[in-house]
């Protein structure tokens, strides 16, 4: 079985980058999110271990120093990090993966694994960026200044990524990355494992 290809996502707060994943992932076969760790609080309307495995510092910690962590980062001033074992076994399994990352994150997956594919998502605008973060209705106004604040910092990674989408219209911005998963998914290398006894019966 072919391995799974790894994709890093990410977007200032509020750029709508978790609800274009969900809809990704409902939308296609054969791809999963990777459900991170933070230290965060949670937000109401989360689940623990559907929307992050909730964790408090001294655990992360602990997790640091076991290398359990694939990358870790400091994002607003919580701990954010991706599992490794998770990530390894569904890979393995054949299933694309996402992760929905930071850019100190992505930097640090590139470095381990080069194959895997980067997408920035940009907001159409810095005013619509502060309209989708006060209309999620789930952070408090200092929460909203801090994330405004750092959002131009994250932005300033754009270039390290392989592609953008703008998140302007939902549906062209979901279209748009569907399309990317796809193409991967159509590469001379993995359609030539995918379809081995295909090409040999062809070629014979
Ligand atoms: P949201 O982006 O507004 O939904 O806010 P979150 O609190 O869910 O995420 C905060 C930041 O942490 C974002 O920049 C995420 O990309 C980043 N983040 C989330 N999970 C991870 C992770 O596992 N590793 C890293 N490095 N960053 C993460
Ligand atoms: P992120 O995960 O990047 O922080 P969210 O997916 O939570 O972003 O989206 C932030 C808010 O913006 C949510 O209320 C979401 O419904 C809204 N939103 C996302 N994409 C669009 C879009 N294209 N047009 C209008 N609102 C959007
Ligand atoms: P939020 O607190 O709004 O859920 O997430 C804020 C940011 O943290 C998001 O932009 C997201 O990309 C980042 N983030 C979430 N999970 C991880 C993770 O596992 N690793 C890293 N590096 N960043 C993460």
């Amino acid at each position: 079985m072919s391995q799974g290809t790894l994709f890093i996502i990410s977007a200032p707060s509020g750029a709508g980058k978790t609800s274009l994943v969900r809809e990704l992932i409902e939308s296609l076969d054969g791809i999963q999110v990777s459900v991170s760790h933070t230290t965060r609080a949670m937000r109401e309307g989360e689940v623990n271990d559907v929307n992050y495995h909730f964790t408090d510092v001294a655990e992360f910690e602990a997790m640091i120093a076991r290398g359990e962590f694939f990358e870790y980062a400091r994002v607003f001033d919580n701990y954010y990090g991706t599992s490794r074992q998770a990530v390894e076994v569904l890979l393995g399994a054949g299933q694309d993966v996402i992760l929905e990352i930071d850019w100190q994150g992505a930097q640090q997956v590139r470095l381990q694994m080069p194959e895997a594919v980067s997408i920035f998502i940009l907001p159409p605008s810095r005013d619509e960026l502060e309209r989708r973060l006060a209309s999620r209705g789930t952070d408090e106004h200092a929460v909203i200044a801090r994330r405004m604040r750092d959002a131009v910092s994250e932005m300033s990674h754009f270039h390290e990524y392989d592609y953008l989408v703008v998140n302007d219209d939902f549906t062209t911005a979901l279209q748009e990355l569907q399309s990317l998963v796809i193409s991967r998914r159509l590469s001379c290398s993995r359609m030539s494992e995918c379809h081995a006894p295909l090409l040999t019966a062809l070629l014979s």
